[in-house]
């Protein structure tokens, strides 16, 4: 595995790899790298001849109270575990490379309207800004014909499908089921923030979505129901605060009343100052 940080070299390594005919298929991360990520690099290296990876920590997707300077990072254990996953190449471009100009000074950006500002993009204003600005621009450095990206963030994946079609991007967008640790806990790179007893508190988010599920399976289907019984099984945990819980339509994101059609069940818990998601997809 070659791991390369320029955006030339990068560019030129994947032209080779076009030149001998080969498929490329690409999966973006933030790193600290989990069997959630590996999975995306698993099934990419599968469906693909050429697999590219990219670890950014990209900082226009982060809010000046959030937790970009200290989120996990270890390149070193990332490359080893990236190459074991079967990826050809791993671009790790440093912030200079890019934002060479500084994020302060962009000029141009990639902002989707009305799915944006819900859910995660209610608390997190200027976030999927960010999120479909880089993944555009590595979009346009890598070329891939396939991108991965993992259910876990389900709202990520809705704008980004939507900026693929809308923009017409020469990229298929390839979604995998959310991987989880044996007690159901939704693998994070943010999970290692979690200290002592928070740990388990974090299992709330999880036993709380089943808990819909067994409501959804025995025919319940008024979503003001279904969302009060899981805000009160998270407000009976003393570690966790919520966010958000949301019962929405999957195309649009608008929450719904009675459940007719297929529905994302959101959340969003602060577990002490750790901030997760989870989400179950409910198809009728
Ligand atoms: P991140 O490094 O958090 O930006 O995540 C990179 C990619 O991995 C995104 O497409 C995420 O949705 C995906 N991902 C993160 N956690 C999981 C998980 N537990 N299961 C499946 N995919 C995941």
């Amino acid at each position: 595995m070659k791991i390369i940080n320029s955006i030339s070299e990068l560019k030129a390594t994947v032209k080779q790899a076009r030149q001998a005919d080969m498929t490329v298929g690409f999966v973006p991360t933030m790193g600290y790298l989990h069997e959630g990520h590996l999975s995306l690099m698993y099934t990419a290296k599968k469906e693909n001849d050429f697999l590219v990876a990219s670890i950014f920590v990209n900082p226009l997707q982060f809010g000046p109270s959030e937790d970009y300077a200290v989120y996990p990072r270890d390149l070193e254990r990332d490359a080893k575990l990236a190459e074991q996953a079967g990826v050809d190449v791993l671009f790790a471009p440093p912030e200079a490379e890019m934002y060479p100009q500084g994020v302060q000074n962009m000029n141009t950006y990639v902002d989707l309207k009305g799915i944006t500002d819900k859910l995660c993009g209610k608390q997190r204003p200027g976030h999927f800004r960010g999120v479909a600005t880089v993944v555009t621009k590595l979009f346009n450095i890598v070329g891939p014909d396939y991108a991965y990206f993992g259910q876990k963030d389900a709202q990520q994946v809705l704008v980004l499908k939507k900026m693929v079609q809308e923009l017409n991007m020469n990229v298929v967008i390839r979604v995998l089921p959310i991987v989880r640790e044996v007690d159901g806990l939704a693998m994070s790179s943010r999970n290692v923030y979690l200290e002592g007893p928070q740990r388990q508190a974090a299992l709330v988010l999880y036993n709380s979505l089943c808990q819909a599920q067994k409501l959804l399976q025995q025919g319940q289907r008024n979503a003001g129901l279904i969302r009060d019984t899981i805000s009160q099984l998270i407000s009976q945990q003393p570690l966790a605060t919520i966010d958000y819980v949301e019962i929405v339509d999957l195309q649009n994101l608008q929450p719904v009343e009675v459940i007719t059609d297929a529905v994302l069940i959101a959340l969003a818990v602060k577990i002490g100052k750790v901030r997760l998601i989870d989400n179950l997809l409910w198809e009728e």
